[in-house]
């Protein structure tokens, strides 16, 4: 096994483990329900609209994600990031073809979906190229400014775009990147994606844990635009894998694409509550809403602040150590619990370095490489 939980390992994003989520997902396994409709479980069903939206109000999400507002958005927990962003791109999709074949009644559906775009940043997660590939549209990687993705560029591949006879539809804002955790200006995006009706789907993978603490919430400024949201507690907020959490302000467009109603999964009940095999892609789903409701119990919101300004912190200070060491230097501005740091000069000696550092067994690092610059992380 490679131990994940050691306090050597410094590969990827960190995965979350705590005793309360592990309780309860003995707990979901000797429970052993297959909640994919309200009947097959109202409890598993109930507590996860119930958590979902006291996650979303530690996070302070405008309320139009949030079922208790009484209007249609609500959330659901997928089993990881790359379904949120082909579930959201899926509705997107959805929505478009349906807007454009209102418009264009004699176009066909295959004309429709060639004409497809969607847009990330260069710095976004593969999978999000996957789920463009998944999803059977292209996809633009945008030049992002500063690792981040800027308002006027997705402006103008936008533009570019349309002025080609495409149909932009869908793009991805990601807050918290891979390789250095930057956060994409979703304040000027989400208003170009309002002004073009392409659906905005932020994908704060690593980084949303962080928005529990005030102080990190002004990079989801400009959060109301967004059609769809999600973040992992499985990676900084003590849950184990999986739960990923999204949320949706208008989930009929994925309900509706993924809608097939065969007889023996009606119910008399549909329609009072979520039937959440409508908005996720397989049809089984586990009693994952109880370790959410146990971490959140057991911890409270102050104690899981403290867990993620204590790993910022770490961040800090191993930050500073490279900047007072004259052999080495930061490759990016330290954010949240990432340090991407190199030896100053070539790659070849931050590539023997890495080597020498995981050769030992002692250590375990990744690398990351932009613009050419290959670092350790
Ligand atoms: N998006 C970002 C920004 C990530 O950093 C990651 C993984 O590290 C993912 C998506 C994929 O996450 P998952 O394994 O939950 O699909």
């Amino acid at each position: 096994v490679t131990h994940w939980h050691s306090p050597k390992f410094h590969a990827y994003f960190p995965t979350a483990n705590s005793y309360p989520a592990i309780v309860a997902d003995m707990l979901s396994g000797a429970i052993a329900c297959i909640g994919f409709t309200w009947i097959a479980s109202p409890a598993c069903t109930e507590l996860e609209v119930a958590m979902m939206d006291w996650l979303g109000k530690m996070l302070d999400l405008p309320s139009d994600f949030l079922a208790s507002s009484g209007g249609k958005g609500g959330g659901v927990i997928q089993g990881t990031a790359s379904e949120s962003t082909l579930v959201a791109l899926l509705g997107a999709k959805a929505k478009k073809l349906q807007e454009v074949k209102a418009e264009h009644p004699e176009w066909d559906e295959h004309t429709v979906i060639g004409k497809l775009v969607g847009y990330c940043s260069d710095q976004a997660h593969s999978s999000v190229e996957r789920a463009g590939l998944l999803g059977g549209i292209k996809l633009r990687s945008v030049k992002s400014e500063n690792n981040r993705l800027r308002g006027d560029a997705l402006e103008k591949a936008i533009e570019k775009d349309l002025a080609d006879g495409l149909i932009p539809f869908y793009a991805v804002v990601t807050l918290g990147t891979t390789n250095s955790c930057a956060f994409d200006r979703l304040d000027e995006c989400g208003v170009v994606g309002n002004k073009h009706n392409v659906w905005i789907h932020v994908d704060a993978a690593y980084a949303g844990s962080a928005f529990i603490c005030p102080e990190y919430r002004h990079y989801m400024k400009g959060m109301e635009r967004a059609d769809s949201f999600n973040f992992n507690p499985h990676k900084w907020m003590l849950v184990n894998f999986d739960c990923s959490a999204m949320w949706l302000k208008d989930p009929s467009w994925v309900v509706n694409a993924f809608n097939v109603d065969p007889l023996y999964l009606k119910h008399d009940m549909q329609g009072s509550a979520p039937d959440y095999r409508h908005w996720q892609i397989p049809l089984g789903r586990r009693f994952r809403a109880l370790k959410l409701w146990f971490v959140l119990r057991l911890y409270g919101v102050e104690n899981l602040q403290a867990h993620i300004r204590r790993h910022c912190n770490f961040a800090k200070q191993f930050g500073d150590l490279c900047v007072a060491d004259s052999r080495f230097e930061l490759a990016a501005e330290v954010n949240m619990g990432l340090v991407c740091f190199r030896l100053k000069g070539n790659n070849e000696r931050n590539e023997a370095l890495l080597k020498r550092i995981n050769g030992r067994g002692n250590i375990h690092m990744v690398p990351a490489k932009i613009n050419d610059v290959y670092f350790l992380r």
